[in-house]
């Protein structure tokens, strides 16, 4: 079958030139990794610090693996974090289809000119039968034997005469070496005897993921490519296949893995957090994309809180770490605490409000009062709801809350507190935080006792928690005279 050279010249006349193209290309999996987040994230800056153009480009071409809606999150995931792509499915662009299944035609004639070239050859043999066994550091490798690769230009003819199916497989060199470059882990140099002829176009017709990324990245016209460092022992073999194409090959960065702990890569399977899982867990998602951005790589000065035009600016490759990163949960939570701090209260009470609403039923409670109260002291959403369930009714408590060794504060001297306050609070004309403070600080110095031995038991007797949101004449001004007057009689009681 003679190759139609004049399609694969349009097809080079199509490739942009000139501006730093990168992709993000994910295979949709229905959710995203953090460490697919911080891919995406790189790819995008390294575009836009050098103004180039970022792409979005999905790998669906293991249809094993396909779920149902999982393009969809990528779009709403890249969008929610500021990862706005040049050109995709959805907004087109002048290299597309952008999605790989639809672009199934084009690698079989990709692999048709790669035979031609002499970089890959028809393989006949059944999926398993013909691999030879070699055994490195004790672990055996099994690689397909290369036979097929010896076939005369008749048995592959007669072959094909006879409909039998087959795969296309990469044709490497047995002899001699391989480098590539990359820009973080610098030249590697690979014997090309440990290299596999791997397959590139499967029995279905299909590519795989190793010759469909290639050919895209080429006719995607792609500069930079990002990726996890698990596909460093392949690039030997994507160097090969532009050599032979005659292609210029893209520069690699490959990041090391996002780690559990020491040992472990993270990994969802085994209950690390995606980043939908974060979102759920209360985190802001400029707070998530502001940390994974220094999960390897370092800006290099005091500063670690950056707005995505900080990062676009500032992002540089000699910054990326060779080592792997650990995922902190308790950075990212000062993180997003830092982000909370940092919102406009309208900001915050608008997605603080349904964790508000999930504890607090009362309708007269002031939801935004309390937001303005939990915002300095708020490290993650979902710490709300149990931080503010007393505004309903005042939980279950044990009297020993009334012991604190600071405030001097046991339950006997708080119950002889909270009777004395009483009637002072009662006869409280303003009920606001300043009238009901100076009321208590007054009685204090009347009483020629500290401000703990009253402020104490009463945050108790109001809220029945150690820790609130603000001091106790401030929950008592949310609460409202009534409603506290009543909690202080039954704490009384409580305590009698
Ligand atoms: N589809 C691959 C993945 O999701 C992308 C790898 C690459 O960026 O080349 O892992």
């Amino acid at each position: 079958m003679a190759l139609d050279m004049k399609f694969f010249e349009e097809m080079e006349q199509r490739i942009p030139h000139g501006k730093v193209r990168t992709r993000f290309a994910p295979s949709p999996t229905g959710y995203m990794h953090v460490g697919n987040l911080r891919t995406a994230l790189y790819t995008y800056l390294i575009a836009k610090h050098q103004d180039g153009t970022f792409i979005l480009r999905i790998e669906d071409t293991d249809q094993g693996r396909l779920v149902e809606g999982a393009v969809d999150v990528i779009y709403k995931t890249m969008a929610e974090c500021g990862l706005f792509h040049d050109e995709g499915p959805d907004v087109g662009g002048p290299v597309g289809p952008y999605i790989q299944t639809e672009r199934r035609g084009l690698y079989g004639k990709y692999a048709e000119l790669l035979i031609e070239k002499g970089g890959a050859y028809r393989c006949f043999c059944n999926k398993d039968d013909q691999e030879e066994t070699e055994v490195a550091e004790g672990v055996a490798i099994h690689k397909y034997d290369g036979r097929c690769s010896r076939l005369s230009a008749e048995e592959i003819q007669a072959k094909l005469d006879a409909g039998l199916p087959y795969v296309v497989r990469q044709k490497i060199p047995r002899e001699g070496t391989t480098t590539f470059s990359d820009a973080i882990f610098g030249d590697i140099t690979v014997p090309n005897e440990d290299l596999d002829d791997q397959v590139l176009i499967k029995s279905d017709g299909l590519p795989t993921y190793n010759f469909a990324n290639v050919i895209d990245d080429h006719l995607m016209g792609i500069t930079h490519v990002v990726r996890g460092s698990e596909y460093l022992s392949s690039a030997p073999k994507y160097n090969l296949l532009y050599q032979s194409f005659g292609w210029e090959v893209p520069t690699y960065i490959h990041c090391s893995p996002v780690m559990r702990d020491a040992q472990h890569k993270m990994s969802k399977r085994h209950g690390d957090p995606s980043y939908e899982d974060l979102i759920a867990q209360g985190y802001l998602t400029d707070a998530v994309v502001n940390y994974v951005a220094l999960l390897g790589w370092s800006p290099g000065g005091e500063q670690e809180i950056f707005t995505m035009d900080e990062l676009v600016k500032a992002f540089d490759l000699k910054g990326v770490s060779k080592s792997p990163a650990v995922f902190d949960i308790v950075k990212l939570r000062w993180m997003n605490a830092e982000y909370i701090k940092a919102m406009a209260p309208e900001a915050f009470y608008a997605v603080a409000e349904p964790f508000l609403k999930q504890a607090i039923t009362n309708p007269d409670v002031d939801l935004k009062a309390i937001a303005a109260l939990l915002q300095p002291r708020c490290e993650v959403l979902t710490d709300i709801p149990e931080r503010v369930d007393f505004f309903d009714a005042v939980p279950e408590y044990d009297n020993e809350l009334y012991t604190h060794k600071k405030m001097k504060t046991n339950p006997e001297n708080s119950l002889t507190s909270l009777q004395t306050m009483l009637p002072a609070l009662e006869a409280l004309q303003t009920w606001d935080n300043d009238s009901l403070y100076a009321c208590l600080i007054a009685l204090c110095e009347q009483l020629g006792v500290k401000n703990g031995l009253l402020l104490w038991p009463l945050r108790v007797a109001v809220s029945g928690k150690a820790s609130t949101p603000g001091g106790a004449t401030e929950l008592c001004a949310l609460l409202g005279k009534e409603e506290s007057l009543k909690r202080i009689r039954a704490a009384i009681e409580k305590l009698s």
